[in-house]
């Protein structure tokens, strides 16, 4: 039978990701920092415990999908982390999209204490987590990557390996910049058609066989009524919360300063998710920027 696996952070992407490794047949051993994140898997048979130490004690491969950095510092190395009873040899994954200069100081904290880390930051919505259709973007030691392979396949149609640890990191925040600058320019191009007295699905439907398609546009339409199955449908409830958008944006900006990078439309994508957070959009899915533009307008 296959050994237990760890997972840490059970929230609207790691809860499908974990129930897919129990579909494969994995035991898993699971903590939230809210319990309740945790019952669905409780009710698949998974194990629930206390602490992220606690995990670290019964599992030697374990997955991680935080909101932030913060919260991968607190989880790794804080007084009931798992680096404070982490078993020589085990593998550490982290699926959570975090600064790249994080992952690399988690990995030298793990190293410290005879664990491997990996980061493998994740691309698709809660749709692609339930489907197992992620892709990963996987940064570390390539002699492991074999072992973490092995799990990302379960929960991931996709799972790239993208050289040092950091690297998966910092292509998942290049992909996060480019889909924030792509779901303004849809949910902005989306608004100006309906202005323009053109039914929302007949356009989406038109720029989907052309060459203003993207996956804004085909597979995550912002405009409520076009798609259903997704956070417009949904009046912008789960998915990827614009929060977490805005963390991303700004992780682009500092690796874009810290390089001299030009990134003008990042920026100003960063700009217009930061202040959707300030007036109420916080929690909703990012794709809401078609709503904020509408209420901008005093609609
Ligand atoms: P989420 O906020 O829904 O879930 C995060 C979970 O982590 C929550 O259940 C929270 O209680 C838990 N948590 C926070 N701090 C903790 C701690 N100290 N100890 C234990 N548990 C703790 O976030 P999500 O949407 O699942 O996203 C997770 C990560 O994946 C983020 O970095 C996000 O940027 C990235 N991501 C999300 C999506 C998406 O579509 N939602 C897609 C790709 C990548």
């Amino acid at each position: 039978s296959k050994t237990p696996v760890g997972f840490i952070g059970l929230g609207n992407m790691g809860s499908p990701m974990a129930k897919n490794l129990i579909k494969n047949g994995y035991p898993v051993i699971a903590t939230d920092a809210f319990p309740e994140s945790c019952k669905e898997l409780l009710d698949l048979g998974a194990q629930v415990v206390d602490s992220p130490a606690q995990v670290a004690e019964r599992a030697d491969r374990i997955i991680t999908m935080l909101p932030s950095s913060p919260n991968v510092i607190e989880v790794y190395t804080g007084p009931n982390g798992i680096l404070k009873k982490v078993k020589k040899g085990t593998l550490l994954v982290d699926s959570s999209t975090i600064d790249p200069a994080v992952a690399k100081e988690m990995a030298v904290a793990a190293e410290k204490m005879g664990a491997v880390y990996m980061d493998a930051p994740v691309s698709g919505g809660v749709g692609a987590a339930s489907l197992a259709k992620l892709t990963f973007m996987v940064g570390g030691v390539e002699q492991e990557y074999h072992a973490a392979q092995e799990l990302l396949t379960c929960m991931g149609a996709n799972a790239v390996y993208c050289g040092q640890v950091g690297t998966g990191q910092a292509a998942k925040i290049c992909n996060n910049m480019l889909l924030a600058i792509g779901m303004i320019g849809t949910a902005e191009t989306m608004n100006l058609g309906i202005r323009l007295g053109l039914d929302p699905k007949l356009l989406s439907k038109v720029l989907n066989m052309s060459s203003g398609r993207c996956w804004s546009s085909d597979t995550y339409n912002p405009v409520p009524g076009v798609m259903d199955g997704v956070p417009s449908a949904n009046n912008y409830q789960g998915g990827f919360g614009t929060t977490l958008m805005a963390k991303d944006l700004g992780l682009a900006q500092n690796t874009a300063s810290d390089t001299k990078t030009a990134v003008p439309l990042g920026s100003l994508a960063h700009q217009i998710y930061r202040v959707m957070c300030s007036r109420g959009y916080a929690n909703k899915d990012f794709s809401s920027v078609f709503q904020f533009l509408r209420e901008e307008e005093g609609q």
